[in-house]
């Protein structure tokens, strides 16, 4: 009887401490909540101009298929839209986005209206898509693809040209604000060679494709530009959490404060 009583004593004990563990412990992207931090904009910031770059949407390139079978085209163009009004909402910007509605628009004529307004940043808006990819219903009689192996944001910059520094900062300043607010920053493991991971800010990484194959929107734009993927389409739980409103609001404010950081010139912090 008493073996049965320290036993439960011990078990008790045990369950307890574990309770408390797993309280204290902040559960990780894509299970952890996110933290809505605003944008610290300093004195004299004025008005900044901000294209925002659906991705994809371009003739014959619609992007990836998320693990719902969602074009990656219409997941960009509704978060660049929502994200548009929230900048604007902050006094703080003037935004154009590169693409509406169902219109296709090749790239160049993107970088041309952005060079011609002129925008003091170009934000290209996407997701990834990683891991090895296997079939699943999300619901009956439909099959997508999905993974659950690499999840998180990347930021993709490159270090082509006298414009570099200031892409580097801007890409910093989006990792750091996008890992302060609880998104997840990828590690990089299914970039091999293509991209190099940066040493000062996780999830920011500098294009190494061969000099022809550089991703265009990284180096062209006369200003800082940099793509944002924001999660890994084929992961079902990062797609859904980026259908919740609550993400995409917290991804606004982050943006809000890379950006005040960032064409502030002040380091991410
Ligand atoms: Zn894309």
């Amino acid at each position: 009887m008493r073996k049965i009583a320290a036993f439960g004593l011990v078990a008790g004990l045990v369950l307890s401490s574990w309770a408390i563990a797993r309280a204290l412990t902040p559960a990780v992207w894509p299970e952890a909540r996110l933290r809505a931090l605003p944008g610290d904009f300093p004195p004299g910031f004025g008005v900044r101009r901000v294209v925002l770059d659906p991705g994809h949407g371009a003739p014959g390139n619609s992007g990836n298929k998320n693990a719902f079978c969602r074009d990656e085209q219409s997941f960009t163009l509704e978060l660049a839209e929502e994200l548009a009004s929230a900048l604007a909402q902050t006094g703080h910007f003037e935004v154009k986005l590169t693409r509406r509605g169902s219109e296709l628009t090749p790239y160049a004529e993107r970088i041309r209206s952005a060079d011609a307004w002129p925008a003091d940043v170009f934000l290209s808006l996407h997701s990834d898509v990683r891991g090895k990819a296997e079939p699943w219903q999300p619901e009956p009689n439909v099959t997508c693809t999905r993974s659950r192996a690499a999840p998180g944001f990347s930021i993709l910059w490159s270090d082509q040209g006298d414009r570099a520094a200031a892409r580097l900062g801007m890409a910093r300043a989006f990792g750091h604000a996008l890992e302060a607010a609880g998104f997840l920053p990828y590690a990089g493991a299914d970039y091999h060679a293509a991209y190099a991971p940066d040493d000062a800010q996780r999830g920011v990484f500098v294009d190494r494709h061969a000099p022809s194959e550089r991703i265009f929107v990284l180096w062209r734009p006369a200003m800082p530009s940099i793509i944002v993927e924001t999660h890994n389409a084929l992961d079902d739980r990062e797609a859904q959490r980026w259908n919740e409103r609550e993400t995409r609001a917290a991804f606004a404010l982050a943006v809000q404060r890379a950006l005040a950081q960032a064409l502030d010139g002040r380091p991410a912090q």
